[in-house]
């Protein structure tokens, strides 16, 4: 008898039962060509899924050990078979087989970003995937012989068509491996560079729409212009497995893209912010990286701050509120564009990523013209264009910065790129000589140095994960929103989170932040640090008392940023 078949009789056995006889099916089975582990058993046929993981020995999986020798491979790698699994799922599963989520089977992969996951793990003994199962029902009553048909005939064959390297694609899973390291290559010669970003020739940046996130088609009379950068910014990178590769070095600095309406602006920074993560071969975007510390900057009104020092651009608000620190739970355009900025600071942004078509306009601009009328002493706010400069000399922070409304940059600019029909070109000579034809009348505002950066510590207090009788319930509502105990915490201003298992590690990075790092009084970046060495070191399973499956790695900007729309937050 083979050792699974003790499995089979308990779905025999309990065939028929009510749903919670399901319990009885936790532990662990050796089939075949795998070992089978049910994790965790859901309440009801509508509540998530069970969670099963299979592990295969990596003797057995037959991958050669060059395709997961390193971290970013195996990530790579991870991202590959993960969505693999997927496609041999929608081959070869029936789908609903009775009550809710019954017959279905689930795993979390990527779409268009190769972010690291914990729901396809690779080491030189096994190959681990983990996934969900709705365990079938009619109504609560257990259908045994439908679960029979998932395990022991649907799943093997999903497993045998997915996680063994004989058959896969082997030459798309080499190509899908060398796209991913060859970007993070590119990104870490970014540095060494002077550059903080890089568009290859060639790339696609538009998407098929705002809510479809894969690139522009030509199609339906649609025209797509292949990106190509402007000759004096042409610099030649190296990939170390598909060769040089020529396109557009964004130096550090400032950086000003301009152009009429519809030409393609935001479409090119949107690029740039995505650029921190790398991208599937064929997205178009799989050749231009950002750096690592890239921050999307926008206007945010309604959000919530708490002692943040935003004196380097706001001072003297009415009834003498105060700036340094500012604290509101509904801040405006402005206030809260920039205590964006000082809280990116905080955590180490060096590129700002700032579109004027989602900034306040009092916040970017104001002109010799409102100078003239309303005077300096009743206007609280010192625009960004009088501290993007010094914004780079005091600590080295570069901007790219959309403007196609307001020529009061060019002064500050080292470089303006403007678009013509989706074209870039350079055009910062021009604008330097309309400065000596129209000189500003403005006078610069805010004094001589961008002023100082304060870091903040976190109370402990500020964190309570319980909710009614559970001392933790911490959930990601989709994307953009988290629960943390009773807290909602809004992350829809958030642009550079990309996928719902970001959230939801974020969640889980809040608690860890919670139980290790605000006890200890350390300084929200401290403790970010720490938090993210561990995650480094660990993995993402250091996250969750129990095995999940369902979690991708954020960046330490998302998390600062969760933590400080919490409206609980509290620092000293
Ligand atoms: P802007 O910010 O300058 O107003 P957008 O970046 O929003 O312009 O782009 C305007 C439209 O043009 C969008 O629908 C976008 O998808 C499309 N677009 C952008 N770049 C290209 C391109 N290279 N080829 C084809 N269409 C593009
Ligand atoms: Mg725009």
């Amino acid at each position: 008898m083979h050792p699974s078949h003790r499995l089979l009789q308990t779905l025999h056995g309990i065939n028929g039962k009510g749903y919670k006889a399901y319990k009885e099916t936790k532990g662990v089975y050796d089939f075949a060509d795998f070992s089978l582990s049910i994790d965790y058993v859901q309440g009801d046929p509508f509540a998530v899924p069970s969670h099963l993981s299979i592990q295969i020995p990596s003797s057995q999986a037959g991958f050669p050990p060059e395709l997961y020798s390193n971290k970013i491979r195996k990530v790579a790698l991870g991202d590959f078979l993960s969505r693999a699994f997927q496609k041999a799922i929608r081959k070869t599963a029936k789908g609903q087989r009775g009550t809710g989520h019954s017959g279905l089977f689930t795993i979390d992969c990527g779409q268009q970003e190769v972010l690291e996951r914990n729901s396809l793990l690779i080491s030189a003994d096994f190959v681990e995937a983990r996934f969900g199962v709705g365990l079938p029902a009619s109504g609560r009553r257990i259908l045994g012989l439908e679960a029979e048909q998932m395990l022991f005939h649907e799943l093997p064959v999903i497993v045998d068509q997915a996680l063994f390297y004989k058959n896969l694609p082997t030459e798309q899973l080499l190509e899908h491996v060398q796209v991913v390291e060859d970007q993070e290559a590119l990104r870490k010669q970014l540095a060494e560079q002077g550059l903080v970003a890089f568009i290859a020739n060639g790339s696609t940046l538009p998407r098929r729409s705002g809510v479809d996130d894969r690139p522009l088609r030509e199609d339906a009379g649609e025209i797509v212009v292949p990106f190509q950068s402007p000759p004096q910014l042409e610099v030649r990178l190296n990939r170390p497995h598909q060769g040089p590769v020529r396109g557009m070095g964004i130096p550090r600095g400032v950086t000003l893209i301009v152009g009429g309406g519809f030409h393609g602006k935001s479409t090119i920074l949107r690029a740039l912010e995505r650029g921190v993560y790398n991208h599937v071969a064929g997205d178009g975007r799989e050749l231009a990286v950002t750096i690592h510390s890239a921050v999307k900057i926008r206007a945010e009104d309604g959000r919530s701050v708490e002692k943040v020092d935003i004196s380097p651009f706001i001072n003297n608000l009415p009834h003498g509120k105060n700036t340094a620190p500012f604290s509101t739970a509904n801040a405006s355009g402005s206030t809260s564009q920039a205590a964006n900025i000082i809280e990116a600071l905080e955590v180490g942004a060096k590129l700002l990523l700032i579109d004027e078509d989602t900034s306040a306009t009092n916040f970017v601009i104001r002109d010799a013209r409102m100078q003239a009328l309303v005077e300096k002493k009743r206007e609280p706010i010192t625009p960004f264009v009088d501290k993007v400069g010094q914004l780079f000399e005091d600590y080295g922070t570069s901007t790219i910065l959309v403007m196609g409304g307001s020529g009061d940059y060019f002064e500050r600019a080292d470089r303006i790129i403007l678009l013509d029909q989706y074209r870039p070109s350079v055009v910062t000579e021009e604008a330097k000589q309309i400065v000596e034809v129209f000189p500003t009348r403005r006078k610069a505002e805010g004094g001589e140095k961008f002023g100082e950066l304060i870091d903040r510590h976190p109370l402990a207090k500020s964190f309570d994960p319980s909710r009614g009788k559970r001392d933790v319930k911490i959930e990601a509502k989709g994307v953009q929103k988290i629960l943390f105990g009773t807290t909602e915490v809004d992350l829809s201003a958030l642009e550079q989170l990309v996928d719902v298992s970001q959230t939801r590690a974020i969640g889980e990075a809040i608690f860890y932040y919670t139980e290790h790092c605000a006890s200890k009084g350390l300084s929200l970046k401290e403790g970010l640090q720490h938090l993210m060495d561990q995650l480094e070191e660990n993995g993402l399973d250091m996250l969750t008392p129990f095995k999940t499956g369902n979690l991708a790695r954020p960046r330490i900007f998302e998390i600062a940023f969760a933590i400080n729309r919490m409206r609980s937050l509290r620092v000293r």
